[in-house]
């Protein structure tokens, strides 16, 4: 599968530069020229690194990547921060923000393209073969797959991320606004009743499997998933 990258800088001649250099290495981009278009972007095409400039008209690149890494599903990420600062302190607050690499403008192509290729490394290792079992769920991490009973089973973009959180979360009780910021992000504008229209899609798709009660609605509260059959404590909706 082809690499991804997502570039969020405002500087157009810079965005323009990198991503010459990124195509030229049979890299797709996208771009974001500030961090609300970049939550957009992350949340709809989940890239497999991020170059992130500080200093953006909204909010500043330090704030994306602390929203990034509160994400369950997006949090691991790589980031490379760019900055005009050069500042041993501002290093260490990118760094502290959770940046696995920090670069200084004007950016040295063939440095960053080493350390992109250095990042992937490390993050495409442990992701490849990355499963979530929930008998009789298995959602392949690396090729964004759901298996029920070792069958492949066609799962939509929203479906697939709010069962990953989910199976990662299991048994425990969210109201649909903490499933929103969890599973959308957070600044993501979307109703809460969107959660509803979801875990409806996502109880259908697991119905044939009977394991649609695996997503309980928990009265007055919100949604809890669980392997185990508690369903007498809780109405289905
Ligand atoms: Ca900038």
């Amino acid at each position: 599968m082809k690499t991804l990258i997502l570039l969020v800088e405002d500087e157009q001649p810079i965005r323009e530069m990198i991503r010459f250099a990124l195509i030229r290495e049979g890299i797709d981009v996208l771009e974001a020229a500030d961090v609300q278009a970049a939550r957009v972007l992350i949340a709809d095409n989940k890239p497999d690194l991020l170059i992130v400039d500080w200093m953006l008209p909204d909010y500043s690149g330090v704030e994306l990547v602390r929203g990034l890494r509160r994400d369950p599903v997006n949090q691991d990420i790589p980031v490379i921060m760019l900055t005009a600062r050069s500042k041993e302190s501002d290093k260490v607050q990118g760094l502290d923000a959770g940046a696995d690499d920090y670069m200084t403008k004007p950016v040295a192509i063939r440095e960053l393209l080493a350390r992109i290729k250095a990042l992937l490394r490390r993050s495409q290792g442990h992701q490849d073969n990355e499963q979530l079992i929930v008998d009789p769920l298995t959602l392949d991490l690396g090729s964004h797959r759901l298996l029920i009973n070792h069958q492949n089973v066609h799962i939509g973009q929203s479906e697939y991320r709010l069962l990953h959180f989910f199976m990662s979360h299991p048994d425990r009780v969210y109201s649909r606004s903490q499933l929103l910021d969890f599973v959308w992000g957070q600044n993501v504008y979307v109703e809460e009743r969107t959660v509803d229209v979801h875990i409806l899609r996502l109880r259908k798709l697991l119905k044939p499997f009977g394991a649609d009660q695996m997503i309980q609605t928990v009265r007055s509260a919100g949604y809890r998933f669980s392997g185990q059959d508690l369903s007498r404590n809780t109405t289905h909706g």
